[in-house]
């Protein structure tokens, strides 16, 4: 596609990168066959192709408003149209930069301000988070029923983490809201891999990935996270840590690229790259592991494997979560349309909550079609939106796993 960036945006730190991502778009169309939000709205401006269409009008100069905004704002950033893409439009890149501009250009209503501004507030600082799920909790019953169904239910306490005692260690990024919602998940991984002969170090100053804030267009914000976490993780890093294990797919996209985030950072490129490419979901780190040293019992149990847009589409990871379950002897059910996103994309099920809440109840019917006893997923927010339709129970994959052992 031909462009003429507007000399505003010929001096963004980022414009060409911006104008070679547009110009590889032959405007062909085949990605809207697979966007989540074009399959709902049926509007072409609702579509990755209408969206690249407005990232060039507002780079060239034209007029945009808040039509133009609410545009952008209703994509999931789920992927699905890179996937489909034929000619490896990095879309999400020049939707990162599109909505930046347009953030600087179009005020939004200060009630949508000081919601996105609380998001990034709350979100990546734990104890305040949680401070406000317990609160959450007990006024539940006298809160609006759409507000109290965003309120998870009592999670499942932590098992006690194993004493790091092997040769093999590796990294876990602790995250943020899954501490409060889902703390099992992490002791649970934990508890595997040890049985697996690797153990996890801590890394106490690391903290949230960064993704909520860079997502919400404080891009700033949510880099100097990601320099934060690389200080806090280096010292292992120099001392032989194997890998930087994500058990929360989302998470895991964004640390995977802090390496080309931060390439233009004299400090800290270096480091950023060798952090990225030690990230691993941790579903990469099982599948290389011999699968026959964990003593799990035949288990017939039906699940259904919802795979986050995060695993598949942003991290190439389609399938490898199912085929270590199916190694692992869990049945897992066929689900239709397991492309598509669940709506839950960050905090957009916050911002967005009708569309999400279609794209939920859609993707569980395409979940439970194959009558699961449970359905597992690799995403924290993932979990905790299918969770929250009060339907079948919703799980992280690794305590399935962990369940089924027996005790050492
Ligand atoms: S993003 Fe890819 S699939 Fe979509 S219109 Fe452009 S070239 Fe075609
Ligand atoms: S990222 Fe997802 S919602 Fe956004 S345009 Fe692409 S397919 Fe559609």
């Amino acid at each position: 596609m031909q462009t003429k960036l507007s000399e505003r945006a010929r001096s963004l730190p980022r414009a060409d990168e911006a104008e070679s991502i547009l110009r590889s778009c032959v405007h062909c169309g085949f990605c809207n066959a697979t966007c989540p939000t074009y399959q709902v709205l049926g509007n072409e401006l609702d579509g990755p192709r209408g969206r690249i269409y407005l990232i060039k009008q507002l780079l060239e100069g034209q007029e945009v408003t808040e039509k133009t905004q609410r545009h952008l704002d209703r994509c999931l950033t789920c992927r699905n149209c890179e996937t489909t893409c034929p000619s490896g439009v990095t879309y999400h890149t020049l939707l990162d930069i599109g909505r930046a501009e347009i953030e600087r250009r179009v005020p939004r209503p200060v009630a949508e301000r000081a919601l996105r501004e609380g998001l990034r507030y709350v979100i990546p600082r734990p104890a305040i988070f949680n401070a406000l799920l317990k609160a959450g909790r007990i006024a539940k019953p006298l809160l609006p029923r759409s507000l109290g169904k965003k309120i998870p239910h009592n999670t499942i306490a932590a098992k006690p983490r194993p004493i790091a005692r092997h040769a093999r260690r590796m990294l876990m990024l602790e995250g943020c809201v899954q501490r409060s919602i889902s703390p099992n998940t992490n002791a649970a991984a934990a508890r595997v891999l040890d049985r697996l002969g690797i153990s996890i170090e801590s890394a106490a100053r690391a903290g949230c990935c960064g993704a909520t804030d860079y997502h919400l267009d404080a891009q700033g914000v949510g880099l100097n996270r990601a320099r934060r976490n690389i200080d806090a993780w280096w010292p292992a890093i120099e001392a032989g840590a194997e890998a930087i294990i994500q058990t929360a797919s989302g998470c895991g996209a964004f640390v995977k690229e802090y390496g080309h985030l931060l390439r233009d950072d004299a400090l800290y490129a270096r480091k950023a790259e060798r952090v990225s490419a030690l990230a691993k979901d941790l579903v990469e780190v099982l599948a290389a592991e011999p699968l026959d040293d964990l003593p799990l019992p035949p288990d017939r149990k039906r699940i259904a494997f919802h795979c986050p847009c995060t695993l598949q589409h942003a991290q190439k990871l389609g399938g490898a979560v199912e085929s270590t379950l199916t190694r692992l002897g869990f049945n897992l059910t066929d689900v239709p349309d397991s492309h598509l996103c669940c709506g839950s994309a960050g905090t957009y099920s916050i911002t967005q909550p009708e569309l999400a809440t279609t794209l939920r109840d859609r993707k569980l019917d395409a979940l439970e079609s194959g009558k699961p006893m449970v359905i597992v997923t690799a995403n924290i927010g993932c979990q905790t939106h299918l969770g929250g339709a009060n339907r079948t129970r919703v799980r992280h994959w690794i305590e399935l796993v962990e369940d089924a052992l027996p005790l050492p």
